[in-house]
């Protein structure tokens, strides 16, 4: 099957055929008719399935379709993340399949300044890619009106309600026209999700593809165990003797990213640390900087690193499990994506034992282990009681400020 029979036009299929794409994804296959028929649609993709091509081919079709009233340019497509990284990158692919196109679209997230996000606004655009702390701001000082959008897509739905955004998307909700057609991508279906989708949702089609837990099979993935004392000689050891290129590591706190990115770099091995108190700027340069090859580890913690794409990452490293275990899932989906080989590799301490068995519980299999010559844990060091953890704020301002607005 290619794009051509989806029902897409030229200057579509076009911007397609010049990123390489030849097969729809199975997300793709199911969803673009489906949205190209003007239904509501709820579906169950991780990223690495495709999914934002799913939903903007044809939302690019769609706006193509109907002419809107000549006059001033009005917002006809509203697209919110939960984090700073998926607008960027969700904006970019709208400009991407949408480059032969007349639309214009805009990114709107926190962190960097107002204004110049009010001038693009004033002149108009088609489409906005928002994070909803900043989206909210702008309505607020009325440099946005949402009353005449006609597509609403929600991407990563549940990572939304996992920061706390639900206010702030029904407030959302509130200011946009009654009739409209909405979208809901989520990777998993929570109650929460299912209330979501129960009110904002009209007889929504309901695809959904293969879970990630699935997805990951694309995955070889490993353990070492180690001792946590010795966990970064042993990343430090793996990355020179195996002359990994490409890394991205996660590490649970932001403390922890970045004194393993200092460590890393004391001992010639480049790197930067990602996480929510860095600056937008920070950020952006350090992802940009891997991207490009210019350093060789990237070291994020987990909602830092939600929604990286990097095309062909080939390895994700756990230097500390995470706690909950479907992280373990979202992590190690940053590799192997799209049909690509991928790694992850998790070091894993006498302590993190009981987050090992919760993971293969989940995943529903056993990881492979595997003990670095010079690197077998010491048998005499007992567990430690585990610390009290933090919670991640669930609903607080706090992570939505730091991720989201
Ligand atoms: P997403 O799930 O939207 O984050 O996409 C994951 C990756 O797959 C991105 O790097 C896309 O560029 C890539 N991709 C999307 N659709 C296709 C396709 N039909 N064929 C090959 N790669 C694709």
């Amino acid at each position: 099957m290619s794009f051509t029979t989806l029902g897409l036009s030229a200057p579509v299929l076009r911007a397609v055929k010049e990123e390489g794409y030849t097969t729809p994804t199975p997300i793709q296959k199911q969803a673009i008719p489906v949205v190209l028929e003007g239904r509501d649609l709820l579906a169950g993709a991780q990223t690495g399935t495709g999914k934002t091509a799913g939903f903007t081919l044809p939302l690019l079709e769609l706006l193509r379709d109907h002419k809107p009233a000549k006059g001033k340019k009005r917002v006809r497509a509203l697209i919110l993340t939960p984090t700073r990284e998926l607008a960027a990158q969700v904006g970019e692919s709208v400009a991407t399949y949408g480059k032969y196109l007349p639309f214009t679209s805009t990114i709107i997230f926190g962190g960097v300044g107002i204004n110049p996000q009010k001038n693009i606004l004033k002149k108009g655009v088609d489409i906005v890619i928002a994070t909803p702390g900043r989206l909210l701001d702008l309505v607020g000082q009325k440099a946005l009106d949402l009353s005449h959008v006609e597509v609403l897509i929600l991407d990563e739905a549940d990572r939304m309600l996992d920061m706390g955004f639900i206010h702030d998307i029904k407030k959302i909700l509130a200011l946009l026209p009654q009739k409209r057609q909405n979208l809901l991508f989520s990777a998993t279906f929570s109650d929460d999700i299912k209330r979501l989708s129960d009110s904002l949702l009209n007889s929504p089609a309901l695809i959904e593809v293969a879970r990630r837990n699935t997805a990951s099979e694309q995955v070889e993935q490993l353990v070492y165990p180690v001792d946590k004392a010795r966990k970064r000689e042993l990343i430090t050891h793996l990355i020179k003797t195996n002359s990994w290129k490409q890394v991205l590591i996660f590490t649970r706190t932001k403390h922890g990213a970045n004194k393993l990115s200092e460590q890393l770099n004391k001992r010639n091995i480049t790197s930067a640390a990602i996480h929510g108190n860095k600056s937008q700027g920070a950020r952006t340069k350090a992802l940009a900087d891997f991207k490009a090859g210019n350093i060789r580890v990237l070291v994020a913690t987990d909602i830092a690193a939600r929604g990286l794409d990097i095309d062909q990452l080939p390895f994700v490293v756990n230097f500390e499990l995470p706690n909950v275990p479907e992280d373990y899932v979202h992590r190690i989906g940053r590799t192997g994506r799209a049909g690509n080989e991928g790694k992850a590799v998790s070091l894993v301490c006498v302590d993190e034992k009981e987050l090992l068995r919760n993971i293969e519980k989940l995943i529903k299999r056993k990881i492979p282990q595997s003990i670095v010559e010079g690197y077998k844990p010491d048998p005499n060091i007992q567990p430690e009681p585990p610390k009290k953890q933090k919670r991640r704020p669930q609903r607080g301002r706090r992570s939505r400020k730091v991720e989201g607005r």
